[in-house]
């Protein structure tokens, strides 16, 4: 997907080790994307600017598509960055400048590794299901494979995870001895979590990594903090296992990595290094340069940049990471 917010801000991102483990309870705010459609975005928050190398997370519906045309993300480019496409409910057809054509469907996996540039749309089809429910997420590539020619992996059957009390799948990286065939380029772990009511749960985790879980259905009890849809719950590093437990049953994204020792320059679907490569980034779209091909077979609308703000860059805050 697009960032389609109208006026997105330029925004510096970083992550720094956090000593010890914490909880900080984040609520995502609401983003209007265009008139219409809004979604909730958890990263980059305010304080909380990544998790690892994970940059992105929007979360949207569910929401009824039978009298909409649902997702209608038209052609656009990206950077720096993997997109992590994840459906709950619904169905989006992906179409890309190397050629691929896919269905995008719940518990399949798309990771589409932007590298030095790529162009991908992503529209409902007539016939799609009536409801639609999923989460945008994009991690941040390091700068020795940030120029990487892009590519575009699935995996439609991906591992899953199975301790009583919770089924999982494994995104990206390792959780309970599960390993996702996905690629990543830095020290990563992404899962959906679904768990059952009233079973406590202890996962094993890694220590060096931070953490932070996401709640997209009921609620979790996450060690002492209990999280609700659409809040965000920063764990911090050091752990060697995270508690997990719900009372009616809950559905949480858990994503964790290795801090991310690299500050990155973020607006619109460009992740940079600086403010004048973003820039540069942003004239080679206009231009349709070689770095940007069309999307392949399909004579549809494209989406132009939003203006550059004024203001540079918004000063990256004392807590942000
Ligand atoms: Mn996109």
């Amino acid at each position: 997907m697009s960032d389609l917010d109208l006026r997105p801000r330029e925004i510096v991102c970083g992550s720094a080790p956090s000593p010890e483990p914490e909880e900080l309870l984040l609520t995502a705010r609401r983003v209007y994307l265009g008139k219409t459609t809004e979604v909730a975005r958890a990263l980059p928050d305010a304080q909380i600017r990544m998790i690892g190398a994970w940059c992105f997370l929007d979360h949207y519906g569910p929401q009824s598509v039978q009298d909409s045309p649902g997702m209608q993300v038209w052609a656009h480019p990206h950077t720096g960055l993997q997109t992590v496409s994840w459906l709950l409910e619904g169905e989006v057809e992906h179409r890309d400048s190397l050629g691929s054509q896919v269905m995008v469907r719940p518990q399949q996996l798309h990771i589409m590794t932007a590298g030095v540039g790529i162009v991908h749309s992503e529209l409902s089809l007539a016939d799609k299901p009536p409801t639609l429910h999923g989460v945008q997420l994009w991690v941040a590539l390091p700068n020795s494979d940030r120029e990487t020619s892009p590519r575009f992996e699935s995996h439609v059957e991906l591992p899953l995870l199975t301790v009583p009390g919770l089924t999982g799948s494994v995104l990206v990286g390792e959780l309970g001895g599960v390993r996702s065939p996905a690629r990543s380029h830095t020290p990563l772990v992404g899962a959906d979590l679904t768990v059952e009511p009233g079973v406590p749960i202890q996962l094993a985790v890694n220590p060096e990594f931070e953490y932070g879980i996401f709640v997209v259905h009921g609620d979790v009890l996450v060690e002492s903090t209990t999280v609700g849809v659409d809040q965000l719950l920063y764990l911090g590093s050091q752990r060697r296992s995270l508690g997990l437990r719900s009372d009616h049953g809950g559905r949480a994204i858990l994503l964790g990595g290795a801090p991310f020792a690299e500050e990155i320059v973020m607006w619109w679907n460009f992740v940079g290094r600086s403010h004048d490569e973003i820039v540069a980034f942003r004239t080679a779209w206009e231009r349709r340069e070689p770095r940007f091909p069309p999307v392949v077979d399909r004579s549809e609308k494209v989406m132009e940049a939003p203006a550059m703000p004024t203001v540079h860059l918004r000063p990256r805050p004392r807590r942000a990471r």
